[in-house]
């Protein structure tokens, strides 16, 4: 039997036939049949320029339907996918060539001189462009190249991509992910959330991350659906196409700013199934406010690039505020000492680990890490803190790298800040821990007050009294207009610590 996740695709192509597969609010798109043959031409591109199995393509192009095609080329090849980040800089994009060692680098067009001098310095042997206009060497090649309809046989443990992490917490790693892990994953969440060949996807997350890239395309894919593909979120262009979606899959930002739009409402989602959020914690008030604005409870799910999605909250029964919910059918979790890896008592918080058919099978180049991340039982350490409540939904409390300890004691974060959000004037907030010659690390607020409101350093500190416990206050408030976020809605902590590094010294 061949393993490649195409081979499921393919079959998705075959019976859906003429309906839409994916499509721009330009017009522009491919059916299932034209998607097939559009894979197949590219596939014929990719062999002419020498890519063989096992074989990396980088690919750092804008979002397009094209893209899409590129990527399920590669996998019928048995080509190994790995797309980067489009606001990765030369000196980056070296980095990542010098590391994975690609057979072919596809740029945007814009960027083809940079990227032969950097491809022709580490050793990476083509450059190909790709623009968001069908446009590009590559697609010209494609157009002279001879088709290739048939299917690289591949084994459910040949890598189908290697997708590096958001670098949220350091350098980026580069996750090998197997055909068994995208497609085990795909099937289960295609499940889930009750996808069918009805279901009409707006897509307006970047597609070079796990969500906008495997769950939204892979899942849909599955499915035999269809999606409207936006080159990114802009909040007219969604309330436009509610109407005429049935499925939105989100960052928390996306319904942040919906929320601020008065034209949020019952009418604009009456058409809409399901909201699905995830890459980073949706706080309770968004997602209550979303409930009373529109009825729609999201459904907020957990994942992380090494394990493709793990938790979700269930489709049918409460999608509770706060929470990811329970493990998918197939995936295991548990919840560890963060020195011994035994289970920590239900209620008490530990280092969330996961293992199931959708766990990577390593780090690219990085025994070490790998060693230390990927336990003997096949769990892996996720680096996220939980706790799991008493009727079994799981709550992300934080990340290990996250965890303030000052004179001792253990400090949230996530708890600090919930505290802190919920006085009058405060937008958002982040708990950080700063060097501190007394206690090791010293909790620090940064704090994002509301337009207008009338805060100062006293008042936050005021309010903590009593609320709680002394070595959880902070010991600094500073006042910020906004936090500095990634592309995917994550607070960039690192930043944050390296501002005020000096605030104890
Ligand atoms: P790096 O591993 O390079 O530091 P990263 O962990 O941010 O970066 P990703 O794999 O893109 O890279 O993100 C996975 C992380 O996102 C998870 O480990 C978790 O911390 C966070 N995350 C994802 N979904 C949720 C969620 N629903 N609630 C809270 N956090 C989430
Ligand atoms: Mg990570």
């Amino acid at each position: 039997m061949n393993h490649n996740l195409f081979a499921t695709f393919a079959q998705r192509m075959q019976e859906r036939g003429d309906a839409d597969f994916i499509t721009t609010r330009e017009g522009r798109g491919y059916t299932y049949t034209a998607a097939e043959s559009a894979s197949a031409r590219l596939a014929g591109a990719l062999t002419a320029l020498g890519v063989t199995p096992g074989d990396r393509v980088a690919v750092q192009v804008d979002k397009s339907p094209e893209a899409i095609l590129l990527y399920l080329a590669c996998l019928r090849i048995g080509g190994v996918y790995l797309p980067l980040n489009t606001g990765y800089t030369g000196d980056e994009i070296r980095y990542f060539l010098g590391d994975a060692e690609p057979a072919l680098f596809v740029c945007r067009p814009a960027n083809a001189e940079e990227a032969r001098t950097i491809a022709t310095e580490c050793g990476c042997p083509e450059v190909e462009t790709l623009g968001t206009a069908a446009d590009g060497s590559l697609m010209e090649a494609a157009e002279k190249a001879t088709p290739r309809d048939d299917i690289v046989a591949r084994g459910e443990d040949d890598l189908a991509s290697i997708l590096y992490t958001s670098g949220t917490t350091g350098r980026s790693k580069g996750a090998m992910l197997t055909h068994r892990n995208l497609g085990s994953n795909a099937a289960t969440l295609a499940e889930a959330w009750r996808f069918t060949a009805d279901d009409r996807l707006i897509h307006a997350l970047p597609i070079f991350h796990t969500h906008g890239l495997f769950v939204a395309c892979n899942v849909t894919l599955m499915a035999g659906a269809s999606m409207l593909f936006l080159p990114k979120f802009d909040t007219d262009v969604i309330l436009e196409e509610l109407p005429r979606g049935s499925v939105l899959m989100g960052v928390p930002t996306f319904y942040t700013r919906l929320l601020q739009d008065a034209r949020l409402n019952r009418e604009v989602t009456a058409n809409m199934r399901l909201f699905v959020s995830g890459s980073a914690p949706l706080t309770a008030e968004t997602h209550r406010e979303f409930e009373q604005k529109t009825g729609h409870a999201i459904l907020e799910r957990y994942g992380m690039t090494e394990t493709n999605m793990n938790l979700s909250n269930p489709y049918d029964g409460e999608r509770r505020a706060g929470t990811v919910g329970m493990p998918l059918p197939g995936v295991e979790y548990r919840i560890t000492d963060l020195e011994t890896h035994d289970p920590v008592p239900q209620g008490e918080i530990g280092m969330l680990e996961i293992r199931g058919p959708n766990v990577f099978i390593g780090y690219w180049r990085m025994p070490e890490k790998t060693r230390e991340e990927l336990l003997d039982d096949g769990f892996f350490v996720t680096g996220d803190l939980a706790m799991v409540d008493e009727r079994g939904y799981v709550h992300i409390v934080g990340r290990d790298k996250d965890l303030v300890i000052s004179g001792g004691y253990n400090v949230y974060p996530k708890e600090v800040e919930q505290v802190i959000d919920q006085l009058d004037g405060v937008m958002e907030s982040a708990v950080i821990g700063l060097p501190h010659p007394d206690f090791g690390e010293g909790v620090t607020a940064v704090v994002v007050p509301e337009r207008e409101a009338r805060l100062d350093e006293a008042k936050v500190l005021d309010f903590l009294q009593g609320k709680l416990a002394k070595y959880k206050q902070p010991k600094r408030v500073f006042f910020v207009d906004s936090l500095p976020r990634n592309t995917m809605g994550k607070v960039q902590k690192n930043q944050l610590r390296q501002q005020y590094q000096d605030t104890y010294r």
